[in-house]
């Protein structure tokens, strides 16, 4: 391969810290645009099981690791052992971006909102208070989610199975931005769709559609989606729900466009290139895939 032929003694590591990690995208799209750019980095992935996290975060200094990601299930988990932190992993108690400082030090960045909102962007969309969204899940990229829209000003409705999950979300949103209260609204999943199946914008942030759920719609195939509604898919690649909202007229969007910006803002970090350059190599390499 050639990623491992040039790999030399001066090269140095970023990694991503997740359990399992084997299905991840992160270091062929983040290879590919080192080799490009000439960057003498290799980002690997790291299998962390939670009762190891805290010996693998002292672990990247030690090693002499520039950062790393964090995924599922330590974005909340890896807090206590950053020494810094940007105000969005301190507003959504999550980080999914780390760099080791000089001093050995984490500092924690959380780029999945801003990864969201990029890609939104790049498809012409322009959130604002006239927006009005639905979206379906409550994890942690939700978080992110309702952050970035409540942020931008649209009126956001989250449904999720388990309601209890839904109103933490919108509190932990309420608290980074008081102002946000009166745009924040809660429903339970499935029942909650119908009222709330105009949005301009439906936001599938679930893990159904993919493995082991990729059959699965987050959605009741007897609400009908319509012509100018996008529906934005969090999940990487083709899902029956994206065939359904477009069966139905809608347009739709999948996740690889965020997991290309979060990716890219997260190398700039690391590297100082450009972003725009990242995220163009970044997504290259994944259509190539
Ligand atoms: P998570 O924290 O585990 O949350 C999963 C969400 O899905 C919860 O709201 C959960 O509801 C809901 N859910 C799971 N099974 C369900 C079912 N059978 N019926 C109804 N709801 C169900 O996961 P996450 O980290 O937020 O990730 C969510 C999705 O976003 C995943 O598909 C992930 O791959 C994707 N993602 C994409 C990107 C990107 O860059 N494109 C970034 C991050 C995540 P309960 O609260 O009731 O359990």
């Amino acid at each position: 391969m050639a990623l491992t032929s040039s790999i030399d003694g001066a090269t140095r590591l970023i990694g991503v810290l997740g359990w399992p990690i084997a299905h991840t995208r992160s270091p062929r799209m983040q290879n590919a645009a080192f080799a490009v750019l000439g960057l003498n980095l290799a980002y690997v992935p790291l299998a962390v099981p939670s009762e190891r996290l805290q010996d693998a975060a002292r672990g990247l200094a030690a090693l002499g690791f520039v950062g790393a990601n964090v995924t599922t299930p330590h974005k909340a988990a890896i807090l206590p052992f950053l020494s810094e932190a940007t105000p969005i992993v301190q507003a959504l108690g999550a980080a999914n971006t780390l760099l080791v400082q000089a001093d050995g030090t984490l500092y924690g960045d959380n780029t999945d909102a801003y990864g969201f909102m990029a890609d939104l962007k790049a498809h012409g969309v322009a959130v604002g208070r006239d927006l009005r969204a639905l979206v379906i899940g409550a994890g942690g990229a939700a978080r992110s989610v309702v952050y970035a829209l409540a942020e931008a000003g649209a009126a956001v409705t989250v449904v999720n199975r388990t309601p209890e999950h839904a109103d933490e979300v919108i509190r932990i949103v309420c608290a980074a931005l008081p102002g946000a209260s009166g745009q924040l609204t809660s429903a339970p999943f499935p029942s909650g769709l119908a009222g709330h199946s105009d949005a301009d914008l439906v936001v599938n942030a679930t893990s159904l559609g993919l493995h082991p759920e990729s059959d699965s719609l987050p959605w009741d195939a007897s609400i009908w989606l319509h012509p100018g509604q996008l529906v934005y898919d969090l999940v990487y690649g083709r899902t029956p729900f994206q065939a359904f909202a477009r069966k139905c007229g809608a347009r739709t969007v999948d996740g690889l466009g965020m997991l290309v910006h979060q990716g890219a803002r997260a190398a700039a970090l690391w590297t100082g290139e450009d972003e725009e350059r990242l995220a163009q190599l970044m997504r290259e390499e994944l259509e190539r895939q």
